[in-house]
C-alpha cells in the first residue's frame, strides 16, 4: 500500500488566484470587466476586450489569443472574500505546518497595482483589512498562547531583493549590500542579517512597520521602489516540548513571505541603459521563480535551478523537499489589463 502520509509535490506546491475589484477610476472610464471567476470549479475566465475604440497597443496583435480563455487552479477567488476569510481558507493550514516544523513560503505574484500588497500586507491600521502578514503574525502568537507546554523561539528577519542585491531592512546600514553563503550545516544563508526575537503581536508587528519605512528610505518614488523589488519577511519558529520519556524534541519551521517585484514587463517601452539593466535583473528573478516551481510541480526534474537568481538561491531551503508552497497570482479585472492578466494566468499555470 502507498502511504498516504507522504505529499505529493502537487500537495506541497498550490497555486490560488485573486481577482480585485474593479476601481472607482477603472468604473468611472467606463472599462469593461473582462475577468469571471467560478470558486466551486476552480476556474477563472477571461473576455477578450469588445472596445474597439481602445488606442491602446496592447490590443493590436492579440488577434491569436480566443475570445474566452479559461483557467482552472487550485483555488481562485473574487472580490467578495474578506481577508481573514481568505487567510483561514488559503493560507492558515500553510502556516500550521510551519508550527510544526516545516518550512513554508507564500508570495504573491501579478502585476503591479492588482493586490499583491493588499493580499500580503493589507490595510494596516483596519483589522479587518489585514493582509497575511498580520494575520499569520496574530495566528502564531494564538498558538505559542494556546500551547504553554511548549517553548517558542520566534525571530524575524526582513529583507528585499532590488536588482539582485540584498539588503537587511532591519539594520542600521541598510545600504550594504548582504551576501548570500552556503555552508554545509545551515544551507544558503544571508551574512550578517539582521534577526530579532519577538515576543508578542506587537513587537513583530513594529519589526514590519520599522522595515517598511526603510524600505522607502532612498527611493525617489516609492510605488515604482515596490514594483521593482521583492520585499521577503522571514519568521524562524523553533520549538522545543518535553515528552513524557524525559526527553526534549525540539524542531524549526521557517516561513517567508514576499511580496513579489511587479511582473509587468519592465522593458517593453524602450527602456535603455540603467532601466534596462533592472528590468532584465527584476525579471530575471521572476523568471527564475517561474522555472524553479515548475520544476518542482513536474515531480520529474532532477534538476532544479535554484542558482540562477538571488531570489530563488535564497528561498532554496523553503521551496521543494518537505517544504509548502502557495503561489498566489494576482489580477485586475478591467479591460485595459487583458494582457497583462492573461500573462499572469499563464505563468500561474506553469507552476500548477
Ligand atoms: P500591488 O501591490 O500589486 O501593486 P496593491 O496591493 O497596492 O497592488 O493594490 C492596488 C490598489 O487596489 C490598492 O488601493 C488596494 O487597496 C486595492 N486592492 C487590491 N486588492 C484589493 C481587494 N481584493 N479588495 C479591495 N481592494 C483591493
Ligand atoms: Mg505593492
Amino acid at each position: 500500500l502507498m502511504s498516504k502520509s507522504s505529499s505529493s509535490s502537487s500537495e506541497r506546491v498550490k497555486v490560488i488566484v485573486r481577482c480585485r475589484p474593479m476601481s472607482k477610476k477603472e468604473v468611472n472610464q467606463g472599462h469593461e470587466c473582462v475577468v469571471t471567476v467560478n470558486r466551486e470549479s476552480g476556474e477563472i475566465e477571461v473576455k477578450r476586450p469588445q472596445s474597439t475604440t481602445s488606442t491602446h497597443s496592447l490590443y493590436n496583435n492579440s488577434g491569436n489569443i480566443p475570445e474566452l480563455k479559461l483557467f482552472a487552479f487550485d483555488s481562485v477567488y473574487d472580490q467578495r472574500i474578506p481577508q481573514k476569510q481568505l487567510y483561514d481558507d488559503a493560507f492558515r493550514p500553510l502556516v500550521d505546518s510551519v508550527l510544526e516544523g516545516y518550512n513554508g513560503t507564500i508570495f504573491a505574484y501579478g502585476q503591479t497595482g492588482t493586490g499583491k500588497t493588499y493580499t500580503m500586507e493589507g490595510i494596516r491600521d483596519n483589522e479587518e483589512e489585514h493582509g497575511v502578514i498580520p494575520n499569520a503574525f496574530k495566528h502564531i502568537f494564538s498558538h505559542v498562547v494556546g500551547n504553554p507546554n511548549r517553548q517558542y523561539l520566534i525571530r524575524a528577519s526582513y529583507l528585499e531583493v532590488y536588482q539582485e542585491e540584498i539588503r537587511d531592512l532591519l539594520s542600521k546600514d541598510r545600504k550594504q549590500h548582504r551576501e548570500l553563503k552556503e555552508s554545509p550545516t545551515s544551507g544558503v544563508y544571508v551574512k550578517d542579517l539582521s534577526t530579532y526575537l519577538c515576543s508578542n503581536f506587537s513587537e513583530i508587528n513594529d519589526l514590519m512597520t520599522r522595515g517598511n519605512k526603510n524600505r522607502a528610505v532612498g527611493a525617489t518614488n516609492m510605488n515604482e521602489h515596490s514594483s521593482r523589488s521583492h520585499a521577503i519577511f522571514q519568521i524562524t519558529i523553533e520549538v522545543s516540548e518535553q515528552w513524557p520519556d524525559g526527553q526534549n524534541h525540539f524542531k524549526v519551521g521557517k516561513l517567508n513571505l514576499v511580496d513579489l517585484a511587479g511582473s509587468e514587463r519592465q522593458g517593453k517601452t524602450g527602456a535603455v541603459g540603467e532601466r534596462l539593466k533592472e528590468a532584465t535583473k527584476i525579471n530575471l528573478s521572476l523568471s527564475a521563480l517561474g522555472n524553479v516551481i515548475a520544476a518542482l510541480v513536474d515531480g520529474k526534474s532532477t534538476h532544479i535551478p535554484y542558482r540562477d537568481s538571488k531570489l530563488t538561491r535564497l528561498l532554496q531551503d523553503s521551496l521543494g523537499g518537505n517544504s509548502h508552497t502557495i503561489m498566489v497570482a494576482t489580477v485586475g479585472p478591467a479591460s485595459f489589463n487583458w494582457e497583462e492578466t492573461i500573462t499572469t494566468l499563464r505563468y500561474a499555470s506553469r507552476a500548477k
